[in-house]
This record gives structure tokens, sequence and C-alpha cells, in this order.
């Protein structure tokens, strides 16, 4: 199959696509061209924006149960594990992370308070509760079932994508949001800053 280079618009606060619950998709549908697209579609959006780590599929409009996270997601969030969580953690995978129909089968019982942004509330930024760890099951982009148990950053994207499936932004639940100036963007990028 030809690789599409087709890339969208992010869907942006306010569009019905962002605020109402998405649908599973049909397992037999995951190797179909339509899906096989807009798995492509999605990826090729999210390599757009630099300052991106995650993407959900209604971000894009598509109101189907799909988001993926970036490989760069992985390598921020190794660069700040210790040697000793970085044995205890699945590795990194080799590439973006595609979860299709995922499940949050288990969360800590510990949280805490982390900065957050995303790519459809630009360019807003606040403080969200996060737990801490966060267990994922999901099908990948060949249909197979996989569980993924991430920490600090990876277990804040997991709850932050399942929410955009479920119509949740950042923004229903975060406090201390602030507009940032693009001065502010430009320090955040630099510091690779969690946006999705
Ligand atoms: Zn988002």
């Amino acid at each position: 199959m030809t690789k599409s280079m087709k890339h969208s618009e992010i869907i942006q606060e306010g569009d019905p696509v962002l605020h109402g619950k998405a649908k599973a998709v049909p397992l037999p549908k995951i190797s179909s061209g339509k899906i096989q697209g807009i798995i492509s579609d999605m990826k090729n959006t999210l390599l757009d924006e630099a300052d991106g780590v995650a993407i959900a599929a209604p971000q894009i409009g598509v109101p189907l149960r799909i988001f993926i996270v970036s490989h760069r997601a992985f390598a921020i969030a190794n660069e700040e594990k210790s040697k000793k969580e970085r044995r205890l953690t699945p590795p990194v995978p080799e590439k973006e992370l595609i979860c299709i129909n995922p499940e949050i089968t288990k969360l800590s019982k510990k949280k805490s308070k982390v900065p957050e942004g995303c790519l459809s509330v630009r360019w807003k930024y606040g403080q969200t509760v996060r737990h801490e760890k966060a267990t994922l099951s999901a099908y990948d982009e060949h249909g197979k079932r996989f569980t993924y148990g991430g920490s600090g950053l990876i277990a804040q994207i997991f709850q932050h994508e399942n929410d955009h499936l479920n119509g949740i932004l950042f923004v229903d639940h975060a406090t201390d949001i602030e507009i940032l100036t693009p001065e502010q963007i430009a320090e955040l990028e630099k510091k690779n800053a969690e946006i999705r």
C-alpha cells in the first residue's frame, strides 16, 4: 500500500468532534485502507507539530478511538528516569505507539500535579492532576492486542489522550490556566514541553 502523505489541520476547542465520545474501531476494519489512511494522516499531522508528543483521532476530525504517542515522548520519558526505573519499565518502542480502542486497565493511587497543554487548545497551559502510573491495553495498527505500563510523562499522555476519546479536554479540569506569549512558548519548546 502506498503511504499517504496527507495531513490535516488540527481541530481546535469548540468543535463538537472534540467534545463528544469517539466510537470503537471494528477490529476487522483495522487493516482497511480507510483506517490505515487515518493512522498515516495522524502520524503526518503530529510530525508537523514540533512540540507535539501525541495526537488523538478526534483532533483531526475523526470520531474514532485511536491515538498515537510519538517516539519522542518515550525518549523524553526515558531520559527522565533513573537507571533502576529504566530496568523496571517496558523498553522504549522503536517507533510511535499506535493505540486503537485503548482502555486504561490500571491507575496508580498516587497522583501528582503536572503542567499540561494540548494541540487543540492553543496556546493555553495549565496544571492538571494525573495518576503517576497508568497501564494501557489496546490494539496496534496490525490488530494485535498489547499492554503497556507507563509512568510519569507516558502515564500523563495515556490519560490525556484517553480523555480526548471521551470528549474531555485538559482545560475542562485544569487549574492555573494561562495563555503563553510567543517568547514563553519558545522557552517551553526548548525544554521539550509536554504538549499533546
Ligand atoms: Zn490534547
